[in-house]
């Protein structure tokens, strides 16, 4: 039993350290970590601190930390235990009788055992106080194979599972040691292991690592020196710093590329399609050229065509149906200006004798002769709108008319006059000797006529006339 100045009692109890103080009592016994429950003399030494004898040796304890605990503040109790090994004869301390433990006025304590006294000196407990004991990694296992925990190690992309045995090198029971250790690079804090003498981490993603492991024993504290290795697990290739921006970066040059390729495929593509629409554009082109000549070739066969249509074959001259068209015409413009107009038939006296006495083919070339005499008659300027080779054409067999436009009868009669006698001058001694041609003609005017079909019938009306009168003369009204 102890007492301290202020009245506190310390007892010692079959169930441990009972602290008195005033109305209050408080245990510190295994519950709350001391190594005995049976304590047999509680000793305070001149630093009122405790000595704490027991069966199984003298137990050490720091007043603030035997304080701390009896108040409830502290879980655990830091003690130290001296025994045989520390030099006492027994670590049975039951003194018998007398006190088993008592503090000599020199300040040491002195422990009667089954085997004589032991004599503590607290000053000189620093001294002797034991140092945290020192730790060291004893193996490494990775992925269930043995590597060498020594300087920096490198594990490869992908391991899984690490594992670090250590040990302390303390000469104390094992018992008596606790370890803690930490993951510089993983773990927030220490993490303490009791007697445990492994880490296992599985899983751990890539990176540089640092692993520190410390030992304690009672009393002693955390050994500031720790046992470490240094590891670094490397990253899988996709997990490389490098990785994203280049697989992205690549990502974009291939999707670029994709994006070009489809571009020139397109381009390619558009040049085809322009090649062929230009071919097809010339080729058309050139169909329509060739459409534009066959056009032309014949619109002007067709003009031929109308020509000939509208042409005498043997003679040259506007056939009938020219000349009832430009009749036809000429009566209108004649109606519309108010201009006279005169219209006549020519037609060869006694011709039926020419081909009976000569031959067809001398009527033929007579035909030809009289139409060419007449077309030199007419002349070649205008008169009006019409030509002089539109004023004369064949009507038919032997006979032939004339158109006077803007001429009255005094004036078509002298013309028409002048064509007689053109015909009636005709040489035929080169093709049929002997041969003399004359010819009738009948010329009527529009005066008090309605259509120009009456100015035919008039004309031929004269012309029949002429006939009567003698032939070769020219009769006209
Ligand atoms: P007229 O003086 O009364 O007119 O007597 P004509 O003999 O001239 O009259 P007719 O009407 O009896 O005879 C016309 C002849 O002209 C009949 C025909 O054989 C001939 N003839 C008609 N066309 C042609 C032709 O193109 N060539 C030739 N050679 N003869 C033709
Ligand atoms: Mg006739
Ligand atoms: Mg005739």
């Amino acid at each position: 039993m102890h007492e301290d100045d202020d009245g506190t009692m310390w007892l010692a109890t079959d169930r441990g350290v009972v602290r008195l103080r005033g109305e209050e009592l408080r245990i510190v016994g295994s519950a709350q970590g001391l190594p005995v429950d049976t304590i047999f003399q509680v000793v305070v030494d001149t630093y009122g601190n405790f000595w704490l004898t027991s069966n199984a040796g003298v137990v050490y304890v720091r007043r603030d930390e035997m304080e701390a605990v009896a108040d409830g503040r502290q879980q655990g109790l830091d003690y130290q235990q001296f025994a045989e090994p520390d030099g006492m004869g027994s670590a049975q301390c039951n003194g018998g009788a007398g006190p088993a433990a008592l503090r000599a006025a020199d300040g040491s304590i002195w422990v009667a055992t089954a085997k004589g006294v032991s004599v503590v000196q607290p000053d000189q407990l620093p001294r002797y106080q034991l140092a945290p004991p020192p730790v060291v990694i004893e193996g490494l296992r990775v992925d269930d194979r043995n590597a060498s925990a020594n300087g920096n190690l490198v594990l490869p992309p992908g391991t899984r599972k690490l594992e670090l045995d250590y040990v302390s090198l303390s000469y104390r029971t094992p018992e008596q040691i606790r370890y803690r250790y930490r993951l510089e690079g993983f773990d927030n804090g220490w993490v303490e292991r009791n007697q445990r003498r492994n880490a296992q981490y599985t899983n751990l993603p890539p990176g540089r690592y640092r692993f520190q492991v410390s030992a304690a024993q009672r009393g002693s504290g955390w050994s500031p020196e720790t046992a470490s290795v240094n590891f670094e697990i490397q990253p899988r290739l996709y997990q490389r710093a490098w990785f994203l921006p280049l697989a992205g970066a690549t990502l974009a040059l291939f999707l670029y590329a994709l994006y070009r390729a489809r571009v020139s495929q397109l381009k390619s593509r558009e040049a085809q399609l322009s090649r062929v629409v230009e071919d097809r554009t010339r080729a058309l082109s050139e169909k329509n050229t060739e459409l534009e000549q066959k056009n032309e070739t014949i619109r002007k066969q067709s003009e031929i065509f109308e020509q000939l249509s509208r042409t005498d074959a043997l003679t040259g001259l506007p056939n009938r149906r020219s000349m009832d068209e430009t009749l036809a015409a000429a009566y209108q413009d004649a109606v519309l200006g108010d201009k006279p107009l005169c219209f006549g038939l020519l037609d060869i006296d006694h011709f039926k004798r020419i081909n009976d006495g000569f031959s067809h083919d001398v009527g033929d070339e007579a035909l030809r002769r009289v139409a060419k005499a007449m077309q030199e008659g007419m002349g070649r300027e205008n008169v009006g709108r019409w030509r002089g080779d539109e004023r004369v054409a064949r009507w038919g067999g032997e006979e032939f008319a004339l158109l006077f436009p803007q001429m009255d009868m005094a004036e078509a009669l002298r013309q028409a006059e002048h064509l007689r006698q053109a015909i009636e001058a005709i040489d035929c001694s080169d093709f049929a000797p002997g041969l003399k041609i004359t010819a009738s003609i009948g010329v009527a005017g529009r005066t008090g006529l309605s259509h120009h079909e009456r100015l035919v019938s008039r004309a031929d009306q004269h012309l029949y006339d002429a006939k009567h009168a003698g032939r070769n003369r020219v009769v006209g009204g």
